[in-house]
């Protein structure tokens, strides 16, 4: 089994900003993500790492990370092995070493499983007994920006039943009256991204319930769960965590707390992890979102293959580009999905190479 990786370049076509600091992309259009090959028996297995500075990851430590994992090759702690659908043991061995870095293991989880499906000549969801007909639809979002820009972000997500409206700062009702003015009848969904104070909470969640909202993701900052509590015994409106639901073991501490959780598999190391976080979630009767970061089609083909397990999927990170270097997803009345060719199902376009 080889492990090589490369470093790709695309861009959003607006600024991307949300309420807290140290997102990846904040603040401009560049977006640099890694692309993982393990190749095995004469057949490439690709996926994407989309590392986020806020979790304490960037490009350089998920290479670090896969030079640590090619530098183990062939010794007494080889972490890969040489059967690349041993995927739990090899997911296992992984985050025991590298527990914080789990872009990078997303990405050589992904790359497992599109060998996996490649080998046996059918789609990821397929091997996992699910059915990629019945996704949900899912939300577009609208980054934090001038409101004067609105109308044209509106006009170019018509086609999506549902807008996620990126909120968490002084001017959450100025941007949501905005918002249900040029869009009266799709679904909103909004995410304050830790920007409203713990102090406010009754009070913001009030100024924004008029809106009709679907749902408000991660009003607080991380571990403010007495918040959380306080404030879904007055709000309307269910809570899902994020920043708060990182990985497998975060979910039970959330039960009881917040009504659903946001899985996203840069976060959680993966396919394999996710799958665990649905049963985890499912067992404490805790709501489901599948999200991404921004993110190629390559990125957001992993995590396609489980959204028909979610009740809410905000799978657009390969929407927000103009340079989308993969192909292969389908856009359907407003749902993402993979489709039935093998593996991921997506296939590079134009000259990259990889
Ligand atoms: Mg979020």
């Amino acid at each position: 089994m080889k492990l090589t990786w490369k470093r790709i370049q695309a861009h959003t076509r607006h600024v991307w900003k949300i309420a807290r600091s140290g997102e990846s992309v904040t603040g401009g259009h560049n977006v640099e993500r890694a692309i993982v090959s393990i190749e095995h028996d004469g057949l490439i297995g690709l996926g994407e790492a989309a590392p986020t500075p806020y979790y304490g990851q960037t490009l350089d430590t998920v290479e670090r990370t896969l030079g640590a994992v090619e530098q183990a090759r062939g010794t007494a702690g080889d972490l890969l092995g040489d059967d690349p659908r041993d995927i739990d043991g090899i997911i296992d061995r992984l985050l025991e070493r590298f527990d914080d870095q789990r872009a990078a293991v997303a990405a050589i989880d992904a790359a497992l499983h599109d060998w996996w499906g490649r080998k046996e000549g059918q789609p990821v969801w397929r091997l996992l007994e699910l059915d990629a007909a019945t996704t949900p639809a899912t939300s577009m979002t609208l980054s934090i920006d001038d409101l004067a820009l609105m109308p044209q972000k509106v006009e170019e997500a018509k086609g999506f039943h549902i807008l996620k409206m990126k909120i968490g700062t002084d001017k959450d009702v100025e941007t949501l009256t905005r918002l249900r003015e040029l869009a009266p009848t799709q679904t909103i969904r909004v995410d304050a991204n830790c920007g409203w104070p713990a102090a406010e909470a009754e009070a913001r969640c009030r100024a924004v319930e008029p809106f009709k909202l679907e749902l408000i993701e991660q009003p607080f900052k991380e571990g403010e769960l007495d918040a959380v509590r306080t404030l879904r015994q007055v709000a309307n409106v269910p809570l899902v965590a994020d920043e708060d639901s990182i990985r497998p073991r975060d979910v039970e501490k959330l039960a009881g707390v917040y009504d659903g959780i946001n899985i996203k598999l840069s976060k959680c190391g993966g396919i394999r992890e996710a799958l665990r976080m649905v049963q985890l979630a499912r067992a404490n009767d805790l709501k489901i979102m599948l999200g991404c970061m921004v993110e190629t089609s390559l990125g957001i083909s992993a995590a396609a293959q489980l959204a028909s397990l979610v009740d809410y999927v905000d799978l657009d990170g390969h929407l927000l580009l103009v340079d989308d270097p993969f192909c292969g997803l389908v856009l359907a009345d407003g749902v993402v999905r993979p489709g039935d060719e093998a593996g991921l199902g997506v296939r590079p376009t134009g000259n990259l190479t990889v």
